[in-house]
C-alpha cells in the first residue's frame, strides 16, 4: 500500500488545510514539551514567526528515562490545541499509547509515533483506525525496509496518510544524539510515494547543528523539516539542547525560503 509501485507521483497529505508532500518544504516547529500554557504560546509565535505552519508539541512524552519529565498528558493536549487555534496552526502530537489513540485524536489534527514506537505494531493499527494523518517517525536501529512496513501496518487500516520522518539512526558515532541518514530520504522517496520530512533537532541533539541538518535535509528534497523551538531553552523541561531560539529562527526560515518555497 505504501509502495512506490504503481505510483507516478508520489502523494501529497493534508494536514487540516496544510500539505506535506512533493513541490514545497512545510515547515512543523514548537515546543518538544507542552509544558504551560504561556511556555507553548511563545513557542508557537516564535514558530509561526518563522514560516512554521504545523505546531508540534509533546503532551505524552516517551522518555528514556522515568526520572524525566513525561508530559502533561490530557491537560499539556487541551494547552497545545488552544493554542494551535490561537495562532492558526494544526497541531502534531505524539502518542505512545494505542489506549490513548482516541483521546489524543480527539485533540490532535496529525498524531505522531515516535521512534521508540516505531514497531508497536497495536499502536501502529491504532493509530490507522483513528481518522488522523500520522507522522511516522523511524526507529532509531530501524532499517528503511522496517519503517516502511511499520507505515504498511498504518496503511493497511485504510489510512494512507502517513508521512515519514527520517529522525537519526543510532550508530557508534557519539558526537550528535543520533546520526542522521540523510541518504535515507531519496530512498524512501524512491520505494514509498509518501512524503518524507527530516527532525534535525532528534537527529543532532543540538540546536548549533539544526541549521546545517535542515539545510542537508531541503537540498536532499526533504518533503518538509520538524524542528523544536523553546523560548528559554536554559529552563527548558525536555531536551533544552537541541531547541532553536529567536535568532536561530530567522536563520532558519531565510535559508528555507531560499532553497525552496515554503508552503
Ligand atoms: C519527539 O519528536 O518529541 C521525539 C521524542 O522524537 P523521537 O521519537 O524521534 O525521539
Amino acid at each position: 500500500l505504501v509502495s512506490r509501485e504503481g505510483h507516478a507521483e508520489r502523494s501529497t497529505v493534508w494536514v487540516g488545510p496544510v500539505p506535506i508532500g512533493p513541490g514545497t518544504v512545510t515547515m512543523i516547529a514548537g515546543p518538544c514539551a507542552v509544558e504551560s500554557p504561556q511556555q507553548t504560546l511563545e513557542a508557537a509565535q516564535m514558530a509561526r514567526a518563522a514560516g512554521a505552519v504545523i505546531l508540534r508539541g509533546g503532551a505524552f512524552k516517551p522518555r528514556t528515562s522515568p526520572y524525566a519529565f513525561q508530559g502533561l498528558g490530557e491537560p499539556g493536549l487541551k494547552i497545545l490545541a488552544e493554542v494551535g487555534a490561537e495562532t492558526g496552526m494544526p497541531v502534531v502530537t505524539e502518542v505512545v499509547d494505542a489506549r490513548d489513540v482516541e483521546l489524543v485524536a480527539s485533540y490532535a489534527d496529525m498524531l505522531q509515533i515516535g521512534a521508540r514506537n516505531a514497531q508497536n505494531f497495536t499502536l501502529l493499527r491504532a493509530a490507522g483506525r483513528s481518522g488522523r494523518p500520522v507522522l511516522l517517525k523511524r526507529g532509531m536501529s530501524g532499517t528503511i525496509e522496517d519503517w516502511l512496513l511499520a507505515a504498511e501496518y498504518i496503511a493497511q487500516q485504510g489510512n494512507l496518510r502517513v508521512v515519514l520522518c527520517e529522525r537519526g539512526i543510532r550508530t557508534f558515532e557519539t558526537a550528535t544524539r543520533n546520526t542522521l541518514d540523510i541518504s535515507a530520504v531519496p530512498v524512501a522517496q524512491r520505494l514509498s510515494h509518501l512524503p518524507v520530512v527530516v527532525d534535525p533537532s532528534h537527529s543532532g541533539g543540538h540546536r548549533d547543528l539544526v541549521l546545517p541538518l535542515s539545510r542537508a535535509a531541503i537540498a536532499v528534497g526533504a518533503d518538509g523539516i520538524i524542528v523544536d523551538v523553546h523560548p528559554r531553552p536554559s529552563q527548558a523541561l525536555c531536551d533544552g539542547a537541541q531547541a532553536l531560539v529567536h535568532d536561530d529562527l530567522r536563520e532558519l526560515a531565510d535559508t528555507v525560503s531560499a532553497f525552496a518555497p515554503l508552503v
